[in-house]
Formats: C-alpha cells, sequence, structure tokens
C-alpha cells in the first residue's frame, strides 16, 4: 500500500485530505508543524508527500528544498495564497505540483495518482544499477543526481536534471517537445512546451562547449530533440 505524508497545520484539512486519500486505498500519516513533517519526512519512507506552506516552525518551501537534497518522491505543494504559486514554481524547489486551497479533493486524489504512476514509471524503466552515465566528459550521477562536465560539477535545476538524464538514456532516439513535457512535468496543467524549450538551452548553457552547436543535445527540426 502506498504511503503518503500529510504535513498541514490546519486540521480540518489535513483530515479532508487523509479522508479521500484513505478512501482511494492509500496510508496516509498526519502531522501538524514544520519540523515534526520535516523529520519524518527524512527519516521514514514514504510514496508521496502533500506539503501545506504555511507551516508553524518551518514553513513549506524550507521543508520541501531540505527532503529534495536527499529524496526524489514526488512532492504536491499546498498553498493557501495564489501569490505563493509564482514562489513554488520559481524558487526551484523541486516540488512537483501544487495545489491552492481551496481544491476540490477529487482533483487532489486524482494529482496524487498521476505523480505516483509516474514517478513508478521513471525508476523501473531504469533499475538502480544503472546509476551512472558517462558520454565524452559529461558524467551525470543519478544516484545523487549529480553532473559533472571534464570533471567539473555544474548545477542543475530538478527539471533540468530530469530532461537531461532521460535523454540521455534513451541515445538516438528523438523527441518532440510534447513528448519530453508529458514525460517530465507530467500531469501538471500549469506549465505548457515552451518550457521545454527554455529548459533545453538552459541544459545546453551548462554543459555544451558551443551552446549554439551543441554536441549532446541536437535539435532535429520541426521534430524535436535528440541526445547524441
Ligand atoms: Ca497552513
Amino acid at each position: 500500500m502506498k504511503k503518503i505524508l500529510i504535513i498541514e497545520d490546519e486540521k480540518s484539512i489535513a483530515e479532508l485530505e487523509q479522508d479521500y486519500l484513505e478512501i482511494n486505498g492509500f496510508h496516509t500519516e498526519m502531522v501538524h508543524t514544520g519540523d515534526v513533517g520535516l523529520q519524518k519526512a527524512l527519516t521514514q519512507d514514504y510514496d508521496l508527500i502533500l506539503l501545506d506552506v504555511m507551516l508553524p516552525n518551518i514553513d513549506g518551501f524550507e521543508i520541501c528544498k531540505k527532503i529534495r537534497s536527499t529524496k526524489d518522491i514526488p512532492i504536491i505543494m499546498v498553498t493557501a495564497k495564489k501569490e505563493e504559486i509564482d514562489k513554488i514554481r520559481g524558487l526551484g524547489l523541486g516540488a512537483d505540483d501544487y495545489l491552492v486551497k481551496p481544491f476540490s479533493p477529487n482533483e487532489m486524489v486524482a494529482r496524487v495518482k498521476a505523480h505516483l504512476s509516474r514517478y513508478e514509471r521513471l525508476s523501473m524503466k531504469h533499475p538502480p544499477e544503472s546509476q551512472g552515465i558517462y558520454i565524452r566528459g559529461l558524467f551525470i550521477d543519478r544516484s545523487s543526481r549529480r553532473v559533472f562536465v571534464n570533471n567539473k560539477e555544474i548545477t542543475l535545476t530538478t527539471k533540468e536534471f530530469d530532461v537531461l538524464t532521460f535523454l540521455a538514456l534513451n541515445p538516438e532516439q528523438v523527441f518532440s517537445k510534447d513528448h519530453l513535457f508529458e514525460r517530465i512535468w507530467g500531469f501538471d496543467s500549469t506549465g505548457d512546451v515552451s518550457t521545454v524549450t527554455v529548459h533545453i538551452r538552459k541544459i545546453r548553457e551548462k554543459i555544451e562547449i558551443d551552446p549554439s552547436n551543441p554536441e549532446y543535445i541536437e535539435t532535429v527540426w520541426g521534430s524535436g530533440y535528440r541526445f547524441h
């Protein structure tokens, strides 16, 4: 049974989330403060975390960042303020998705299911034994999510790392922007495929010697991208 951690200080909301998730066959644990939530998230095994932004002791932004530095399980942030959406997206916290209160419980369940199956797809396709990818001076360490170019570490955002790793694991195949968007961003209705173009550009700036003449990620005009 999939185990979900709910970190939410408003008890009525936490209980609503719990009820709907349990009806749908998930096992849940509920905590109401940031510090306890973070501690549980880091020390126990969960399949997904539903994380409120405004919390006593430590806020959701900080918690998300800390969890991300050690775990890549799906994190869905829950916010009461529309203004926080930009912050969630802009900070590069590594959250997979977000919900704005008041949200429909059924939509919440649908997103939880979508993220769990996407995560499963990604982790099943690439068994743990293939943790490192090495191509002509580019080294991707999948277990620690670190990337090195000619032995020098470069910093990628979560999605940049996901895009690069996905392409590198499937060399010489052409993927359209739509395909990449669906694959990496999945069930996030708020983005659009132009995000893919931006991410590819940023990755090239970081890994290519000459980003305008890329040797790793090639543009296949009219079709998409191919890792070489
Ligand atoms: Ca709150």
